[in-house]
């Protein structure tokens, strides 16, 4: 791998006949730092937006100590990495035997879940050979709050519905050393208010339980930027969370937490293809929906474009991509704008696909393989940069509703 100035020098240099992914370390520990200095608490890094273990260590070096997974890989894969992170098995469904191997091999002491069942594998699984329950886990049970702020929801799946979670949230507090409640306002959400909203619920359920809570997890959904999707800045959900947090009745010596994935990594990657055809305004391009491109094909999500190299047309026009195999499906709309003379052979970059693109590549028919390189450019769009708002008069972002 080399050090390369930007994705131009790498077209110019390599002339790739297979996708690149590139990467930007320097981005990711601006991000990572941005959390670990103004998250009014503890930022985990959720693994699942990208788990390329290079990255993992540039989010240690800058400060991540606290890991969100999901499974058991990811579990093995960040404690070979990073022996010293400590990590949350945040997935509220697991398998008896991975949350043994975590807690046994793993060191992992933070689970979370969203119903009896579960806790009762939980402390099953975590007791000692003569049956003893552990006495030292931090349990984190999973409320359900809505997505709709979110590009994203994650809504539907998991979490314990507010009416019912009283019971299970004094369950929980009979075994757990330490209980958290957790929260996911689903991806990329556009207000802060998204926060506010879910704390409120957070509230509620404790009010209902009557129980002490050791921990708040606010869970992940800090927004990038991405073509028609620019959020406040970040600074306002940091504000917002912070004081609805400071408003709920834990104790003083409670913990807030927060997962953020999308936001930590999206600005790391972005990707060069090739057009290998053009027809119209369509472009047959070398990377697609199964990989990189899921969210741009499945979600019509867009994400910037700009051709590399040469002299190009100044007059622009809408393009669609279509992806390397060889079905309808692998096609993304866009519409993604790029010079009206761009033709085959000439190279693109796509930017802002660290988070769930470059951890979505597969090697379906044949493609998903290719260079990966390192450059020191700024990313196509950045949270972490440029001129930020006063706090207090985009506070309003909550107000307006
Ligand atoms: C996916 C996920 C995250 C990360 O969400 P982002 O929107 O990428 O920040 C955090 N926590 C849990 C439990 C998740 O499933």
């Amino acid at each position: 791998m080399h050090n390369h100035l930007d994705a131009s020098a790498v077209a110019r240099t390599l002339a790739p006949d297979e996708p690149v992914i590139l990467n930007r370390p320097l981005a990711a520990a601006r991000a990572a730092r941005f959390f670990v200095e103004k998250f009014p608490g503890t930022s985990l890094y959720a693994v699942k937006a990208n788990p390329s273990p290079v990255l993992l260590r540039v989010l240690w070096d800058a400060g991540i100590t606290h890991y969100d997974v999901a499974s058991i890989a990811e579990v093995r894969l960040v404690r070979a990495t990073l022996p010293q992170a400590v990590l949350c098995f945040m997935h509220p469904v697991k398998p008896g035997a991975a949350i043994a191997e975590a807690y046994f091999e793993h060191g992992v002491r933070t689970f979370s879940l969203d119903s009896q069942a579960e806790l009762d594998k939980i402390v099953a699984a975590t007791a000692d050979r003569e049956g003893r329950p552990a006495v030292d886990l931090s349990l984190c049970v999973r409320l359900r709050v809505s997505s709709e702020y979110a590009e994203l929801s994650l809504g539907a799946k998991f979490g314990i519905d507010l009416a019912d979670a009283a019971p299970l949230l004094q369950a929980t507090r009979q075994v757990a050393d330490c209980l958290g409640i957790c929260v996911h306002v689903g991806s990329q959400a556009m207000t802060p208010f998204a926060y506010v909203q879910a704390l409120e619920r957070v509230r509620a359920a404790i009010v209902d339980a009557s129980v002490t809570v050791d921990i708040v997890d606010v869970g992940g959904g800090f927004p990038s930027i991405y073509p028609g999707m620019e959020p406040p800045p970040l600074e306002d959900y940091f504000a917002s969370i912070h004081r609805a947090a400071e408003s709920l009745p834990v104790s003083y010596s409670s913990e807030l937490w927060c997962e953020p994935g999308r936001a930590l990594s999206a600005e790391y990657n972005s990707l060069i293809v090739r057009v290998e055809k053009r027809r119209g305004k369509q472009l047959f391009i070398n990377e697609g929906a199964y990989g990189a491109l899921y969210d741009a094909a499945h979600l019509g999500w867009r994400f910037p474009v700009r051709a590399l190299g040469g002299s190009h047309a100044e007059a622009q026009e809408d393009f669609a991509f279509y992806g390397p195999t060889c079905d309808d499906a692998d096609f993304m709309e866009g519409p993604f704008r790029l010079p009206a003379d761009i033709a085959a052979g000439d190279y693109i970059e796509i930017g802002m696909l660290g988070a769930y693109g470059a951890a979505m590549r597969t090697r379906f028919n044949g493609f998903g393989t290719g260079l990966v390189e390192d450059v020191c450019d700024e990313p196509m769009a950045s949270q972490y940069i440029g001129p930020r708002r006063d706090p207090r008069v985009s506070d309003n972002v909550v107000r307006l509703r």
